[in-house]
């Protein structure tokens, strides 16, 4: 959906629609789109800035990094952004301080679909986790330590606990 600027009506366009993204699209190489991305946002034209205020909701599935079993991963996140045309980019050296996180639009043209690949791209944790006490993978026998498949921890303090307390009995 490319929204051209110098069309944008004077009370801002309002944009309800659900996109669907090709899950390659996403740097999270594990990511897997499981709904299309729910957007609810608004853009405006005040002089040269273009402003854009929006939501998206959606769900992916991710590879937990730790355990390696896929989860859900639900995004519900806001966005606030400000677009200046691509003439000022020449001159964003001498843009003022706070001109500095604003992003620039070229041909007098906003793509939304790529605005919002860019603010799903930037909710993906660099080590996703199932959950944030995952266990991981028993390094012992290979299985996922959370499913209690593993017995190893157990059985291993249950050993150690056994030996300690027949040393002692030695001792005594
Ligand atoms: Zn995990
Ligand atoms: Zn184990």
């Amino acid at each position: 959906m490319i929204i051209d600027v110098e069309k944008l009506p004077k009370e801002g366009r309002k944009i309800s629609e659900d996109f669907e993204f090709l899950s390659v699209a996403l740097i999270e190489e594990s990511a897997v789109f499981l709904k299309p991305v729910h957007t609810e946002l608004t853009m405006k034209k005040e002089g040269e800035e273009i402003l854009i205020k929006g939501k998206i909701i959606t769900c992916f599935s991710l590879i937990c990094s730790r355990c390696l079993v896929p989860f859900e991963s639900f995004v519900d996140s806001k966005f606030d952004l400000i677009y200046l045309p691509e003439e000022l980019e020449l001159i964003q050296d001498k843009l003022e301080s706070d001109d500095i996180n604003k992003l620039f639009y070229y041909n007098g043209k906003i793509d939304i679909e790529e605005v919002i690949l860019e603010q799903l791209n930037l909710v993906f944790p660099a080590k996703p986790l199932c959950s944030d006490d995952c266990q991981g993978i028993c390094p012992v026998c290979g299985k996922v330590i959370r499913d209690s498949e593993c017995v190893c921890v157990t059985k291993n303090s249950a050993l150690r606990l056994k030996k300690l307390k027949m040393f002692i009995k030695e001792k005594s």
